[in-house]
Formats: structure tokens, sequence, C-alpha cells
């Protein structure tokens, strides 16, 4: 008996990695498996379904990190028991991200860094919603203290990113969304102030809108936010989507006022894990002063003998990231920032220049001025024997995502495809993806997938 269960485990030992008794099976799917298995096996069978999701530095439709040092990696696996609202038990990670806040803080440019209240989140939809709870409640406060009603907030933003649609619907208020027109992709100050009353919690605009990579004009929205004041007397505060734009803007477009520099500024969000060079999973919401966030939405925990305000959606969540976002901090400096984002933004340009020598294409907008982006649509008036949605699956054949997809209102005629150039994307690896640009245009010449399409099908303007 003894004999045959050493027999048995040598047998699992030396078994081959394929065809070994587990991996002859088909893995159970929707129901958990009766009995265990061995941990190399199991890993084996996990490791390589996640095989089929590609490889994510081709995917150039992310906005978020798919390139970290190995040193991340190692940060990561060393802080895969850290619980980031354990201020207790786990101080020094606490310590850590407060320094994070502190450090942006200064980069936004805050009237007083040192002691500006902040908080990491698990991305910018989680930092969005408190900076939106935050706009709300200050109105609220303020309307209730004129007597007035409280039933009917509005806010006001341009083409936003889905997160503020959520923070709409789930606290009642009524979004006010800029339409594209024409050739205007973002928010202007006219448009802006067109749609400001009393019953206006914020203006939110976007430092990289997420449909082509613009930036929004933050400071022409918060000098006409200070004329609307004078002449009506409605003080109406800025909450800055920066998901992106707050981590580049301070290192490539240093002179760009978008900041806690205008005073009308009172809150940011931003994704640690997008141009931040954090793994996935931070975000971060910074108000401009403590008055700025209303009291009764923090929470103060005391765990660390001096007091600890909290404000946050989650409760337990890793600690990893946060550790990697300051690391990046301390790795790269602003030089180190400024460097990489620098070189992406030439690789952007280089796109740019070389997709608008292709014949059907003509550039929407060519990273310079807003994000590491760049987007293009079919030239007006023209037609073509596939979509953008063909070349798109084209380009998927070798492994690239390029996605394309339609405008929100009211451009939904207007088709593009965008491209972002992300920490890992080399100007070799940048030629090698117009190659196959080219490539898919050939192939198109040779098997048209379709009669040539009418203008506005094929994403062409309409005036
Ligand atoms: C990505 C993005 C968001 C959402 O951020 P997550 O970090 O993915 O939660 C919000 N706004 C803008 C402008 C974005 O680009």
């Amino acid at each position: 008996m003894l004999h045959d269960k050493n027999n048995e485990r040598l047998e699992e030992l030396i078994a081959p990695t394929y065809g070994s008794e587990y991996t002859s099976k088909i893995l159970p799917k929707y129901k958990m498996a009766e009995t265990n298995m061995p941990a190399r096996d199991a890993y084996r069978m996990v490791h390589d379904e996640l095989m089929l999701d590609g490889n994510s530095r081709q995917n150039l439709a992310t906005f978020c990190t798919t390139f970290v040092e190995p040193e991340v990696q190692q940060l990561m696996t060393d802080c895969v028991d850290k619980n980031m609202i354990d201020k207790d038990e786990y101080p020094q990670t606490a310590e850590i991200e407060n320094r994070c806040v502190h450090i942006l803080a200064d980069l936004w440019n805050s009237p007083d860094a040192e002691t500006t209240l902040g908080c990491s989140t698990t991305g910018s939809s989680e930092a969005a919603m408190l900076g939106g709870m935050a706009l709300k409640w200050k109105w609220r406060e303020k309307m209730k203290a004129a007597g007035k009603p409280t039933d009917k907030p509005n806010m006001i933003c341009g083409p936003v990113q889905i997160c503020w649609h959520k923070f709409a619907r789930y606290w009642d208020i009524e979004l006010r969304e800029i339409p594209m027109e024409g050739d205007r992709l973002i928010m202007t100050a006219e448009e802006v102030i067109k749609r400001c009353d009393e019953n206006t919690i914020g203006v939110v605009p976007t430092l990289g809108v997420t449909f082509t990579g613009q930036y929004e004009p933050v400071k022409e929205v918060s000098d006409a936010l200070d004329k609307f004041q004078e002449e009506t007397g409605i003080d109406i505060p800025i909450h800055v989507d920066g998901a992106s734009g707050a981590f580049i803007a301070p290192f490539i477009q240093a002179d760009l006022e978008w900041d806690f520099r205008l005073p009308r500024v009172k809150s940011i969000n931003a994704s640690g894990h997008k141009f931040g060079l954090a793994p996935l999973g931070v975000g971060w919401a910074l108000w401009r002063s403590k008055d700025d966030l209303p009291e009764d939405l923090i929470f103060n925990v005391n765990y660390l003998g001096g007091n600890m305000p909290t404000f946050a959606l989650n409760f337990s969540r890793p600690g990893g990231e946060i550790v990697a976002q300051y690391y990046n901090f301390i790795r790269l400096g602003k030089t180190g920032y400024r460097e990489v984002h620098t070189s992406c933004q030439e690789i952007a340009k280089y796109l740019a220049d070389e997709i608008s020598k292709m014949e059907p294409f003509e550039i929407i907008y060519n990273g310079e001025g807003g994000i590491l982006a760049m987007c293009w649509k079919f030239k007006d008036g023209q037609k073509y024997n596939f979509t953008l949605y063909d070349f798109a699956d084209r380009l998927r054949s070798r492994g690239w995502l390029v996605p394309a997809y339609s405008m929100p209102a009211h451009r939904e005629d207007l088709v593009i495809q965008r491209i972002l150039v992300r920490h890992g994307m080399s100007m070799d690896l940048a030629d090698l993806l117009l190659e196959d640009m080219r490539r898919a245009l050939e192939h198109f010449d040779v098997h048209p997938v379709q009669v040539p399409l009418s203008e506005e099908e094929a994403g062409g303007f309409k005036h």
C-alpha cells in the first residue's frame, strides 16, 4: 500500500508537463472541480488560457500601463499581502501613499502642497466619483445657506468618459454634456457659459478627451467663469478630469495653466495606471484645500496616533500599485517622466506624419498639445472599398489592436481610428506597425471588402 502511494507520487513528479493525468483533461468551466490538482498543472493550464488574451504591448487602444520594469514586478510581489486601508498594520504603505499625494499636489501647483488633501483610488473612475460628490455636497451647502431648493443639480462637461455618466446617474445630476459640432470635438468656454446657472455644481473639463486625446481649454473656461461670476454673482467651481493629462502636462507642457494655478480649479483626478506609469489599479483625487472637501465626506481614522482623514468608496484594496507609483516618482523623477513622455510624443508625431502620407487618411490629432496619442479618419468626400473597421480587423491579424469607433453626439457619423503611444513603444515597433498598415492597404487594393461606400457610410464630414 505504502509502496503504491510512493509510486504514484513519483509518477506525478516525473510526468511530462503536458501529458500528465491533469493536462490530459478538459478543465471544469462553470462548476468547481470536485478534487484538487497539483499546483504545477493548475498554473500551466491557467497560464496557457491567458495566452489567448493576446499581447498587451500591441494593444494600442488602451491608455493603461502595459510595460513595467522588473523592479516594479518585484515590488508588486513584495506587496501582495498589503492592504492599503489597514493603516495601522501597514503604516509605511500609508506613509508612501501620503507622500504621493503631496508630490502630486506640488506637481499640480497647489498653493499649499504640504496641507493638500487627497487620496489614492482604484483609478480615475473612483476619483471622479469622489470629486463629483464633493462638488455636489458643496453646492448643496451653499444653496441651503441661501434658502434655495437643492433638487435640480446639474453639471457641465464636454464629451466625457463614461465614469461621468455613471456619476450623474448614481447621484441624480443632470449632465449638460456639450455635444460635438462639425470640427469642434471638445468643449469651448462659450458653450460652457451658455449652460451655466445657479444649479450648476461644477464644470468638468477633460485634460485629454478619451475620443481624440485633445485637451479641453481649462484656463479659457476658468476665465469665462470669472466673468460669469462678475455678471451674475454665481460662483461655479471646476474639477479637472486629468485622467491622462495630469500625468503628462506637468512634464512636457509645463506652461499650460490647467491646474491649481487657477484658483477656480478645486479638485483634480488622475489615473496613476495611465501616464503615471504605475501598474493597473491606482488613481488619485486631490483637492485644492481642506475647504473644498466637505467635512462630512471625510471619515477620520486615528489608528496612526495622528489623524488620518480617509475618503474612498472601497475599503480593502491592494497597496502594491501605490508603492509602485512612489517607486516611479523616485526612479524617474521629473527628468525621467519628461524623457519617457517626450519619446512617446515623438513616436506619435512620426506615426501621424507617416499615416498622413497614406492615401485614404487624414489626421485629426497628431500628438501635439494633448495626450500621447494620435488619430485619423478617412479623407472627406472620398469613397473607399473598405471601412476603418475592416482596417482594424486586418491589423488584428498581426496582433495590433487599433480600434475604430464612432464619435458621440452630434458627430455619430464620424468614424475615427486612434493610437495611444505608451511607455514600452519604440520607434522601431512603430515602424513595424506602419509596415503592417501599408500591407493592409495593399491587401484591400487587391481584395476589396465591398463596393465603394457612400460618403456618409465612409465617415465623411456632414456639414
Ligand atoms: C481612463 C479615463 C477615465 C477612467 O479612468 P480609470 O482609471 O480607467 O478608472 C476617466 N476619464 C478619462 C478622461 C479617462 O481617460
